[in-house]
C-alpha cells in the first residue's frame, strides 16, 4: 500500500532523520525550518539503505532530498570517491556542487567534485586527486574520467541519476549505463526524473533493485503557489499579447519559453527592438555565451529571459515572479516543470499561457493532468458579480462556520469562464478548503485551489 504524505501531516522535522548536527546546523543557516515532500519521502528510503525513484520536477527541493542521505554517510577519513550524481547539464552539476557544498559547510574533510565539459579536464583531474569523496558531474566528461583512469568507482556506495529524463532526450542514457556498469555490485542507487518515459522506467527496473517510489504529485507546485492564466491568440498576435501583458503586469522577473531555438532567438530580437531588456538562452548559443546571460539574470540584471526547456533546466532562479509559455510544451509534464521557475518553495508566483488554435488539445492535456481548468486571462473582461446563489452560498459557509457545524466547504467555481456561474457545494466533508464565486485577477481569485482539498503532496510505495 502506498503511503500518503500530505502537507499537513509533516510527520517527520529533519531532526527526526538522525543527521549529524553539522548538517543540521547548516540547514538551519539556509533557512530551511522543515522538509519538503520530496525530501521527507526521499530522505526516509535514502536512510532505511533502500533504493528509490523519485519523480519531482526542479523546485521540489530534490536536491537536499538525496544529498543529506550522502552527506551524512561519507566516511571523511577515507579519500575515495563514494558518491556519484550524474546530472544533464553543467548548470545544473554546478548548481547541485553548490547546493551540496553549503549543506556540507560545517563538516570537516568532505570534498565535493563538479566534472563537466566545456572546461579543461587538467583542473578537474587535481581536484579529484587531492581526494572527492563526493563527484558531480555530466555523464560524458565522467565517462572520459574513467577511460583515462582518473576516476575510480570502486568505492563507490551511493549513485544518483538526477533529472533523467532529460539525460535520456540529450542522448546520455548509453553513457549513464556505461557508467553504471563500473559501479560496484551493491551500491545504492536513486533516480530522479520529473517525466517517465517508458526508457527510463526500463532503466530503474534494470539498474535498481526493488525500488521505493516517491512521487510528488504536480498539485504540490502548481496549485499551492502558482497563479495560472491562459489567453488565446494565434501567430504574430501573441507577441501583441505579449506586449500588452508586460504593460500590465510589469514583471519584475520573467521566463518565456518557447519551443525551440530559432523561435527563442527570434522572440527576443523582436522583444529587443521593441525596447525590452531581454536576452536569449538556448542549445545554439556557446557555453560562454549562455554562462554570461544566466549570471546576469541571476544577478537581476536582465529581468526578462527567453528560453527553450533545454537550456533552462537546472537554471536555479528563486527570484522568477512570472512565467509566461509563449508556446504549450508537447508534453504536459513539461508544463509543470515550467511553472515550476516560478512559486518556488514558499513563494508565490504567476504563470500565463498563450494558446493558439492549434495548441488547444495540449492545453486540455494540460488541464487533465492538473485536473482542473485553467482561467481565461482576463484584461478586458469585467469582474463578474456574485450571483444571487453564490451570495447565499457563501451565507450559508459563513453561517455554518460560526456556529462550528461543519470545518470548511469546498465552493466549486472552476467552469465560471465556459459561462457556468453554478457553484458547486461539496457537503461538510472536514479539511476542505473553501473557495468563494466571483472572479477577476487578483491573488487568490479562484483558480488557485485544487477545489478538491485533499492533495496529496507526496507518495511512496514498496
Ligand atoms: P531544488 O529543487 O533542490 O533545486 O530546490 C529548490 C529551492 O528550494 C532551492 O532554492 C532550495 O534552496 C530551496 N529549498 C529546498 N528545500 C527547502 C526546505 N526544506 N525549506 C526551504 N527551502 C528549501
Amino acid at each position: 500500500m502506498p503511503r500518503v504524505i500530505t502537507r499537513k501531516d509533516h510527520i517527520l522535522r529533519f531532526e527526526d532523520f538522525d543527521l549529524q548536527p553539522e548538517i543540521l546546523r547548516a540547514l538551519t543557516d539556509l533557512g530551511y525550518t522543515e522538509p519538503t515532500p520530496i525530501q521527507e519521502g526521499t530522505m526516509d528510503a535514502l536512510l532505511r539503505d533502500k533504493d528509490m525513484v523519485g519523480q519531482a520536477q526542479t523546485g521540489s527541493g530534490k536536491t537536499a532530498a538525496f544529498m543529506l542521505p550522502i552527506l551524512d554517510r561519507i566516511d571523511p577519513d577515507s579519500k575515495d570517491l563514494q558518491a556519484l550524481i550524474l546530472c544533464p547539464t553543467r548548470e545544473l552539476a554546478l548548481q547541485v556542487a553548490d547546493a551540496s557544498r553549503s549543506f556540507a559547510k560545517y563538516l570537516d574533510n568532505v570534498n565535493i567534485v563538479p566534472v563537466y565539459g566545456g572546461a579543461p579536464i587538467v583542473e578537474q583531474i587535481t581536484a579529484l586527486n587531492r581526494g572527492g569523496q563526493i563527484v558531480v558531474g555530466t555523464p560524458g566528461r565522467v565517462l572520459d574520467l574513467l577511460r583515462r583512469g582518473k576516476m575510480i568507482l570502486s568505492d563507490c556506495r551511493m549513485v544518483v541519476l538526477d533529472e533523467a529524463d532529460e539525460m535520456l532526450s540529450m542522448g546520455f542514457i548509453d553513457d549513464v549505463r556505461d557508467i553504471l556498469k563500473r559501479t560496484p555490485w551493491g551500491k545504492q542507487t536513486a533516480l530522479f526524473s520529473a517525466t517517465m518515459p517508458d526508457p527510463i522506467k526500463k532503466l530503474a527496473e534494470e539498474e535498481l533493485h526493488t525500488p521505493e517510489f516517491v512521487k510528488v504529485a504536480s498539485k504540490e507546485i502548481t496549485v499551492d503557489t502558482v497563479e495560472q492564466r491562459v489567453a488565446f491568440a494565434e501567430g504574430r498576435d501573441k507577441l501583441e499579447l505579449l506586449e500588452r501583458f508586460i504593460q500590465e503586469m510589469k514583471p519584475p522577473t520573467m521566463i518565456i519559453f518557447a519551443r525551440t531555438k530559432i523561435g527563442t532567438q527570434k522572440l527576443a530580437d523582436d522583444l529587443k527592438r521593441r525596447g525590452h531588456k531581454v536576452r536569449a538562452l538556448h542549445g545554439d548559443m556557446g557555453q560562454g555565451a549562455r554562462d554570461s546571460v544566466m549570471i546576469a539574470f541571476r544577478g537581476k540584471r536582465i529581468p526578462i529571459l527567453v528560453a527553450t526547456d533545454v537550456a533552462s533546466r537546472g537554471l536555479d532562479v528563486s527570484h522568477v515572479t512570472h512565467v509566461v509559455n509563449y508556446d504549450l510544451p508537447d508534453e504536459p509534464e513539461v508544463y509543470v516543470h515550467r511553472i515550476g521557475r516560478t512559486g518556488r518553495v514558499g513563494r508565490e508566483g504567476f504563470a500565463i499561457s498563450f494558446v493558439a488554435n492549434k495548441e488547444k488539445p495540449k492545453l486540455d492535456a494540460v488541464e487533465r493532468l492538473l485536473k482542473r481548468k485553467i482561467q481565461r486571462w482576463g484584461i478586458d473582461e469585467p469582474v463578474q458579480p456574485l450571483t444571487p446563489e453564490q451570495i447565499a452560498i457563501a451565507e450559508e459557509i459563513e453561517a455554518a462556520e460560526e456556529s462550528g457545524e461543519v470545518d470548511v466547504l469546498v465552493v466549486e467555481n472552476e467552469n465560471s469562464q465556459q459561462g457556468s456561474s453554478e457553484p458547486r457545494v461539496e457537503g461538510d466533508a472536514p479539511k476542505k478548503r473553501r473557495r468563494r464565486g466571483g472572479r477577476g485577477r487578483g491573488k487568490g481569485n479562484g483558480g488557485e485551489g485544487s477545489g478538491s482539498g485533499d492533495a496529496p503532496v507526496a507518495v511512496t510505495a514498496d
